[in-house]
């Protein structure tokens, strides 16, 4: 049979979209459930529809993809769901900046017309980075592609939502939530991003009312927002104060009579002046101190975060203050509140002060304190059986470093704020009667352009249901209008695990598939998303959503920094793909996946990576010049030493890569594939095998050959989930069974225990030891590559010099001398270069005009050069620092290179000392 001849480069492109057509025109991806493996499941974390494939990507579906192509070689039912998330505000956004680019707004369209405009642009666009992931070789099911606002798994998010409410678990109430005033939405404290500004420590008088001579100083930064105040604390305890308690101030600039309370919470008596202010409609704290205290709630800015009229009018703020301010947003008004504050002598002083200021994690909007109806999920039961998961280890959070930072932030859980004030995602499912709630009807819906959406305070009574009710069950009539905010978008990704598999119906993919076995994540959506998902998982399939979670860790560029467009330091996955191939990328990714530890990635490394995938097309090349088209049988004892050998090794990198891979050190396995691959495989075994097949009737080249194939074969499945595309393309060349038609469905290598030589192993280690010494003497005497030596052996180790002389012809060959070995006192007396190396002498006949001043010169330099080197990593490695942020394999790199570099220049300085006594 005639083999295919492959072409004499690879070429990453046109195989990769070959193989991935046959592969989907196959339906290996297709998990079905009458498969007889155990089920593997993996769902995708799904990405926004507004994506488009980056590094990050790149790396978590690389990781998902590995493993589950791993496991189903492994003969498991494995199942990777793929699908999109919705992503609420940020497909808003994307939308809204069509619509004002065309001189258009989302008003102008109206809810309806405008989330249809969503919907057709999702169908255009939404399935860009699906197409992405294909070229990434990702080996989902995409007969199971799902979106979080399908048809499906929105009929679980309403049920979901209304079995939580009718178990008090969701409630609504008027609350301080963040707001972005950019958005125009509530966002969930997660979503709130904290960033150091400079600002100022403003102190204001605020004169007693009964006796306008004295004053409390209160210290604020937000001088604005004292407009709104609505009494000011002092510890009960203060003896400074104490006799105040009960008394009322001027609220300066206004017309107000505020109230002194005393507040053991909300004051430290250390703390500046010991005197604060309350301000309960813009601050946390201050909105809690107030419920502790009846105080009324004075919210003065508008949605946009600007200085509501009506709002200072009702706060009693004086008409000349009032009229400077209103419509100004924050950031303007705040220097005229000074102004005024200064020119009326309320202003003791203004200090500079580094301060947090909450962000928007969308637009990066000064987030504001808000006071607005909105919908909550009661966490904390729903969170405790989520922390008693993982403390069990019914959860693995891998590496198990994150466990404490899960288990911190859930011990510490606040209620989650469900409700968002924009159109695209899941609309609550809740119905207000007109009529019952007219009292409770908000009036300012459209009021100073801020656009709340909801229409009804937080008194209203809500009519949560499935359906929208036909009528209301307290006064029968039928007029309803539905809320009008919609769920947060990670409210229908936290049912992600069993949504996507059909439930609330008790399908047989949920009886199969859930829970499913790993979560691939970034550490960014912890919080976010993979605790959300372990509390609905347990609370509404009784059971885990998975049994690991691996973290992975981020990708960033050479210098540790986040790679940004501004920055211009962003490596494009699909333009990588295109220059180096896919493999490489895939390869580059695993291999620097080290568990908590961000990935520095570069160019030049995927570039090392492309020529691996080299490499291997090479050695494929030579194996088929070599190998017919059929399998030769080989019995084993026919088998060479090297075959043996590179067979032992293989046997250990199978048990070695599993290993790696069921540990998820992804890291530990592509390296050593590459080890073995490159240095094993192709740098030694392909060499020490071409004699061998020179005659090629010989019982020796059969034996070879079956070998030669065999052990490739086995590598390249191996091998497979690492790099899809590059062992499809080499697999399909090959002599193989007939009846497989793809490498993918071939099982994964396993441990062959007549494959194990130690005592091989061991005659070859002496064999490298010896090949690699000549080599160097050859480098310093300067011989040319093709000149023959001749070279003596002797080892101290009896066992080692039979070795030896067994292997004495792959010395010869491997270091292309003639070689003896023989004890030292049998070489000849002059011209014998002695190079010592760990009980291993070889002695180098030196022929010809070789200039033994120069051979030296070049000796005392690599001499000096490796001192230098072995004093300069001491140094590193004295230095308490750099132990303490380096990462241990750096550290064990460091070490393992001072022992080499002792053992050369012990070499050397031995050499060094016999030449001078030859000249
Ligand atoms: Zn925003
Ligand atoms: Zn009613």
């Amino acid at each position: 049979m005639a083999l295919r001849q492959l072409e004499k480069t690879y070429d990453p492109k046109q195989a990769e979209e070959r193989w991935y057509q046959f592969w989907i025109d196959k339906k290996y991806f297709h998990a079905t459930l009458d498969h007889p493996g155990e089920p593997y499941t993996i769902v995708i974390p799904p990405p926004n529809i507004t994506g488009s494939l980056h590094i990050g990507h790149a790396l978590n579906n690389t990781l998902q993809d590995i493993l589950i192509r791993w496991r189903r070689m492994q003969g498991r039912n494995a199942l990777w769901i793929p699908g999109t998330d919705h992503a609420g505000i940020a497909t808003q956004n994307v939308v809204e900046r069509q619509l004002l680019a065309e001189g258009s707004s989302r008003e102008a369209l109206g809810r309806e017309a405008f989330i249809a405009r969503v919907w057709d642009w999702k169908t255009q666009s939404g399935g860009t980075i699906l197409q992405q992931l294909k070229r990434l070789g990702a080996s989902c099911d995409w007969d199971r592609v799902r979106f979080t606002m399908d048809e499906g798994l929105s009929k679980a998010v309403r049920e979901v939502f209304v079995r939580l409410y009718e178990e008090g678990l969701i409630y609504r109430g008027e609350r301080l939530i963040n707001w972005c005033p950019r958005c125009l939405t509530a966002l969930s404290d997660i979503e709130v991003e904290h960033e150091e500004t400079k600002g100022k420590l403003y102190h204001i008088r605020y004169p007693l009312a009964d006796d306008p001579a004295t004053s409390l100083i209160v210290a604020t930064t937000r001088p604005e927002t004292m407009l709104g105040d609505t009494a000011v604390a002092v510890h009960p305890e203060d003896p400074r104060y104490r006799h105040l308690i009960g008394k009322h101030v001027r609220l300066p600039l206004t017309t107000r009579e505020i109230p002194i309370v005393g507040d053991p919470v909300l004051v430290d008596r250390e703390f500046g002046t010991g005197v604060v202010k309350i301000t309960p409609a813009h601050d946390f704290n201050d909105f809690l101190a107030g419920e502790r205290h009846h105080l009324p709630r004075f919210a003065i800015l508008d949605a946009h975060a600007r200085l509501d009229p009506e709002s200072l009018q009702k706060a009693a703020v004086e008409p000349a203050v009032r009229e400077s301010v209103q419509g100004l947003p924050v950031s303007q008004a705040r220097p005229k509140i000074e102004e005024h504050l200064q020119t009326r002598e309320f202003l003791v002083k203004g200090d500079d002060h580094k301060m947090a200021v909450g962000k928007c994690y969308r637009c990066k909007t000064v987030v504001e304190p808000y006071l607005s109806p909105q919908w909550f999920v009661n966490i904390q039961p729903l969170a405790d059986p989520a922390i008693k998961a993982v403390e069990e280890g019914r959860i693995r959070i891998i590496p198990e470093s994150w466990m404490n930072n899960y288990l911190g932030w859930m011990r510490d859980i606040k209620d989650w704020c469900i409700s968002r004030q924009i159109w695209w995602g899941h609309r609550i499912p809740a119905w207000y009667c007109r009529q019952c709630n007219e009292d409770s009807t908000i009036q300012t819906a459209s009021s100073g352009g801020g656009k709340r959406s909801y229409s009804f305070s937080a008194k209203a009574k809500p009519i949560v249901a499935l359906r929208a009710p036909t009528h209301c069950p307290d006064c029968g009539q039928h007029d309803f209008l539905q809320e009008s905010d919609v769920l947060d978008t990670w409210f229908s990704s936290a049912l992600w695990p069993f949504s996507t598999l059909g439930w609330p119906d008790q399908t047989p993919e949920l009886k199969k598939f859930y829970p499913t076995s790993t979560l691939v994540t970034g550490l960014d959506i912890l919080f976010f998303w993979v605790a959300r998902m372990i509390m609905m998982g347990l609370k509404f399939m009784g059971d885990v959503p998975f049994r690991d979670v691996y973290i992975h860790a981020l990708v960033r560029d050479a210098e540790g920094q986040k790679m940004s467009k501004s920055k211009g330091n962003v490596i494009d996955p699909l333009s990588i793909m295109g220059t180096y191939g896919t493999d490489a990328l895939r390869f580059t990714l695993a291999s620097m996946a080290s568990p908590g530890r961000d990935i520095k990635l570069t160019e030049e490394r995927i570039e090392g990576y492309r020529n691996f995938a080299n490499k291997i097309w090479n050695a494929a090349r030579f194996i088929l010049m070599h190998v017919e088209g059929t399998r030769e049988p080989v019995r084993p004892e026919d088998r060479s030493f090297a075959d043996r050998w590179i067979l032992s090794r293989l046997n250990r990198t199978i048990e070695d890569t599993t290993a790696a891979l069921e540990q998820y050190r992804f890291d530990h396995a592509a390296g050593l594939l590459y080890q073995f691959i490159w240095h094993e495989y192709c740098d030694w075994y392909l060499e020490l095998v071409k004699p061998a097949l020179q005659d090629k009737e010989s019982a020796e080249a059969r034996s070879t050959r079956a070998t030669l194939i065999e052990s490739f074969e086995v590598m390249l499945r191996l091998l497979h989930p690492f790099m899809p595309f590059l062992t499809e393309e080499i697999w399909q060349a090959l002599p193989h069974e007939s009846g497989s038609d793809s490498v993918m469905i071939r099982p994964y290598p396993s441990s062959q225990s007549e494959w194990n030589a130690k005592e091989i192993e061991e005659q070859f280690a002496s064999l490298e030891r010896f090949v690699t010494v000549a080599r160097a003497g050859r480098a310093l005497l300067a011989y040319p590559p093709g000149a023959r030596l001749t070279l003596f052996g002797a080892a101290k180790d009896p066992q080692e010099r039979i070795s030896l002389e067994r292997m004495r012809p792959h010395l010869e060959q491997l270091s292309r001398a003639s070689v003896q070995i023989t004890p030292e006192e049998a070489w000849p007396s002059e011209k014998v270069l002695r190079l010592v190396a760990e009980g291993l002498t070889i002695g180098m006949y030196v022929e010809g005009d070789v200039d033994l001043q120069k051979v030296l010169d070049r000796i005392v330099k690599q001499s000096a050069d490796a001192v230098k080197e072995v004093t300069r990593l001491n140094a590193k490695l004295a230095n308490v620092e750099f132990i303490a942020k380096a990462p241990a394999d750096v550290v064990a790199e460091h070490r393992q290179r001072i022992i080499t570099l002792t053992h050369e220049h012990s070499m050397l300085a031995s050499s060094e000392q016999q030449l001078r006594s030859m000249l």
